[in-house]
């Protein structure tokens, strides 16, 4: 789950960790009364979307006088803001971030992220902040420290001052950096985030050392134990075929390409999406119904995955083992018939109660496309999506 800068903020100060005085708004009326609030010189407007980049996008501005404020506001508010992070069609700006001008002397990178290989919380920094920590990765890894911080322990003063004067903050500033560093990794751990990112970190021209930016995602299966996080949540910046998947229970994400997929089980899901790919298609979604689909959860993934205009075919492959196949056949009768199914259909079944659902499929007169292999079953949606 991911949530806005103002909100990333409003954690990051909970644990101590320095940032900008600033006050979220939704009008331009807001915006001014926000500025005044917190009083000049130097404001900024930040739009508050779940995407990066919004600075290149046009999405950031330094105001210098509390009309510029106004103006700036009335400038982002409602904006269909592009970058690099939203794809094509950008994300409608609906919150602004009205906060104090920092004095920026120099901005650095520090994120953290929980790495599966040594299964610990990584720190990552950077003397090159600011800017896409992509290009520099790609270009200078050897720019980006990292340290595998020690779950038993935690970050320790040690750590935390050696990245820091790596990455460039002076001795008189290393006791501020530790401090911050220190605070991101405690709110990073107890929040469960699986992301979190200052770009930039910025050192003032009084060596004080501010956190500008902040993102963070959450782990969803901790999202539970985390009512604060959930309460974070913006429906509006969520795409509205995950949210309706996360009513009926399906882990559903919305892909670019036309062939939509119903499986069982998520490593299935994913292989089937690579097989697909394999024979020279592209998945319109992932979708896993889960080991215990009922007849309404597959009607509701055929509404799901239909909700898609560029959907060419669906592709379901299911394997019977808890679930039955029968159980899947009965579902996908009653969606084919509910949603006026308009696109071909194939379906690969294995398992518990195989040929019952087979029969079942072949009697219901509906017009389905019979696999029996994985290869024969993305072969033949590949063919089916393309119209042949
Ligand atoms: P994004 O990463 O989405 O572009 P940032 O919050 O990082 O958005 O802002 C982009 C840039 O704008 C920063 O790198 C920084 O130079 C400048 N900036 C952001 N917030 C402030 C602030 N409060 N004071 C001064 N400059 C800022
Ligand atoms: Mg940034």
């Amino acid at each position: 789950m991911k949530i806005h800068e103002y909100q990333g903020k409003e954690i990051l100060r909970k644990f101590g960790v320095t940032v900008p005085r600033g006050i979220p708004c939704l009008t331009v009326d807001e915006a001014v009364k926000a500025a005044e609030t917190l009083g000049g010189p130097v404001w900024v407007v930040k739009a508050q979307i779940h995407a990066g980049g919004r600075g290149k996008g046009g999405g950031v501005k330094v105001a210098k006088s509390i009309e510029q404020v106004r103006e700036y506001a009335d400038q982002i508010l409602g904006m269909q803001l592009v970058t690099h992070q939203t794809g094509p069609a950008g994300q409608k700006v609906r919150r602004l971030l009205i906060e104090e001008g920092a004095d920026i002397k120099k901005e650095l990178y520090v994120s953290m992220v929980t790495d599966r290989v040594s299964q610990r919380v990584v720190l990552m920094a950077s003397s090159e902040g600011g800017m896409d920590i992509e290009e520099v990765a790609a270009k200078h890894p050897e720019l980006i420290h990292q340290i595998a911080i020690d779950p038993a322990v935690g970050l320790t003063d040690a750590e935390a001052d050696s990245i820091a004067t790596k990455i460039g903050v002076p001795a008189a500033s290393l006791a501020d950096a530790r401090a911050q560093l220190k605070g991101l990794y405690q709110a990073y751990w107890e929040t469960d985030a699986s992301l979190a990112e200052i770009n930039p970190l910025i050192l003032t021209g009084s060596g004080k050392v501010i956190a500008l930016d902040a993102k963070f995602n959450f782990d969803a299966n901790a999202l539970f134990r985390h009512p604060e996080i959930v309460a974070y949540r913006d429906l509006d910046e969520e795409d509205p075929a995950e949210i309706e998947a996360s009513k009926f229970d399906l882990a559903y994400i919305s892909l670019d390409g036309n062939i939509g997929c119903l499986v069982n089980g998520a490593g299935l899901a994913m292989a089937t999406m690579d097989t697909i790919k394999l024979f020279g298609g592209e998945p319109a979604n992932f979708l896993d119904v889960g080991g215990g689909a009922t007849a309404d959860k597959v009607t509701e993934a055929f509404k799901l995955m239909l909700r898609n205009p560029g959907l060419k075919a669906i592709l379901v492959n299911i394997f019977g083992g808890i679930m039955k196949c029968d159980v899947i056949a009965e579902g996908i009768i009653i969606a084919s018939k509910a949603v006026s199914l308009n696109v071909p259909l194939v379906v690969r079944m294995k398992g518990t109660n195989e040929d019952l659902g087979k029969k079942m499929l072949a009697e219901s007169g509906l017009p389905i496309i019979a696999a029996d292999t994985m290869e024969e079953a993305a072969q033949k949606v590949v063919a089916a999506a393309n119209g042949q």
